[in-house]
């Protein structure tokens, strides 16, 4: 099922020579802790991976880098109300997603667009690894080329790192419980994805969670009435389509995997 490969964070020196063969559906986690820079991020990159999994037993844990609060065209938005309701959504987006399996929402509360690779923060997310224990950790590709968003990479690189520390007892000790080492690490919006999970009991659960944005309907989703709300719905389920045709897949979601961390 998974292919020889694989990128292991363990091996020194030089990469393997067979990379590019594609892994499917990882074994259902018991845990999953997904980490997004905004709200609604992890719903758009991995959404019906995770309904999928919460639907087979799995406790989906959310973690969101930023407050949310440039995530408005209105220029006279009250921001400490969008920041208070982008919180309440990513709140129900977490049970829509993963009904009674659905777990812990973290907030780091950093500034919308200001997101920075920092020691204080990359703490924080180890803090949630030890805390949680995940089994997969889900985040942003940080190397995903000609991304503009500045939050997005510095979410990815604070995933990985976060990763690097929490399963070490050295780094950071003191901070929360016990090292862990979670089993898989997927990164979503992936620059050379390599791996496949078949989200196709699982999109209406997604686009259901999506729809708990309702904040971002104007701005990200394009979506100002009903119509063009069904209009979304079917660009995304398009692109799931597009994405799982070359695997034999009606409906897919694609991530960089890194496994034997
Ligand atoms: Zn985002």
């Amino acid at each position: 099922m998974f292919g020889s490969g694989v990128v292991s964070a363990n091996e020194p020196g030089q990469p393997p020579i067979d990379g590019g063969a594609w892994s499917s559906a990882l074994p259902t986690p018991g845990v999953a802790l997904a980490i997004g820079a905004h709200p609604d991020d992890v719903e758009f990159g991995a959404g019906g991976t995770l309904a999928t999994w919460a639907s087979n037993g799995c406790t989906v844990h959310h973690l969101v880098c930023t407050d949310g609060s440039k995530g408005t065209w209105d220029v006279n938005a009250d921001l400490p109300a969008l920041v208070a309701r982008r919180r309440d959504e990513q709140r129900d987006a977490s049970r829509r997603l993963s009904g009674e399996r659905a777990g812990e929402v973290r907030f780091l509360g950093a500034v919308d667009g200001e997101l920075e690779p920092s020691v204080g923060h990359r703490i924080e997310i180890v803090r949630a690894i030890r805390e949680l224990r995940p089994d997969v950790v889900l985040g942003h590709d940080p190397w995903k080329r000609y991304r503009l968003h500045p939050d997005h990479r510095a979410a990815g690189l604070l995933t990985c790192d976060a990763i690097v520390a929490a399963r070490d007892p050295h780094f950071f000790p003191g901070v929360g419980p016990a090292h862990h080492r979670p089993a898989h690490l997927l990164l979503f919006e992936a620059d050379e994805p390599d791996h496949v999970e078949d989200v196709t009991g699982s999109v209406e659960r997604k686009l259901d969670a999506l729809h708990a944005h309702e904040s971002q309907f104007e701005s990200t989703m394009h979506a100002a009435d009903a119509a063009e709300l069904d209009a979304f719905d079917q660009r995304i389920t398009e692109r799931l389509r597009e994405l799982g045709g070359p695997h034999g897949v009606e409906l897919a979601e694609v991530f960089k995997r890194i496994s034997d961390l």
